[in-house]
């Protein structure tokens, strides 16, 4: 977390004051010169409160997450039979251009071709051979099977969020934390900070399996 008084947004800092018995946030530029000279201190509770709301914002209900991928497993379902159309007719392509390969190897064998007529064709067909096997391997990997896993993750750290936080180490917090927002700035006792994906997303309340697509 950063300071969003100073230009320098320098980091904040957090120690524990035996006078007050807790412990305190403050920009680390508190002694030096600049607008955070004397600056502030939060205390963490006051910060944790924040972090809370902030993932609580992100969080979907177990109701919620299980309409999102419903929906996606309707979708999915014509999406992955367009692929198979799709993956077949490739395949198709590519035994017609093997038994083309096979045909110009005999042709040049029985001297029907010369052999750099051979040698032209079998290139060409080779590279595209090539082709058509790599697109067929992309469209393999970019369906559903490769997309649904991270998804299900992701929805199931969604509705567990608060309760992870509460349960988790500094360390885990600061990780969870940065896991689901970035840009965390402390202006007073606010934070400001930005979701990332797909958390902005399911914080904006976009119920809907289309966000994975676009
Ligand atoms: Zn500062």
């Amino acid at each position: 977390m950063r300071c969003g008084i100073c230009p320098e947004q320098r980091a904040i800092t957090f120690e524990f004051k035996k006078k007050n018995y807790s412990i305190l946030g403050h920009c680390t530029g508190v002694r030096k010169p600049g607008p955070c000279r004397d600056a502030r201190c939060v205390r963490e509770e006051v910060i944790e409160a924040e972090v809370v709301n902030i993932l609580r914002g992100a969080q979907v209900s177990t109701d919620e997450a299980d309409m999102i991928l419903s929906e996606m497993a309707m979708d999915t379902g014509s999406e992955a039979a367009q692929k198979l159309t799709q993956v077949t007719l490739i395949k198709q392509e590519i035994g017609r251009i093997e038994g083309r390969l096979k045909k110009a190897y005999l042709d040049k064998t029985d001297g029907v071709i010369t052999e750099a007529d051979w040698r032209g064709f079998n290139s060409e067909w080779q590279a595209e051979r090539v082709r058509l096997t790599e697109s067929a391997k992309s469209l393999a990997e970019s369906g559903p099977s490769s997309y649904l896993p991270t998804v299900r993750k992701m929805l199931e750290l969604s509705k567990r969020l608060e309760n992870l936080y509460l349960s988790a180490t500094s360390e885990e917090k600061r990780e969870l934390v940065n896991f689901v927002c970035s840009n965390l700035i402390l202006r007073g006792k606010k934070i400001e900070y930005i979701y990332r994906k797909p958390f902005d997303l399911l914080a904006e309340g976009l119920h809907s399996a289309k966000w994975l697509r676009d």
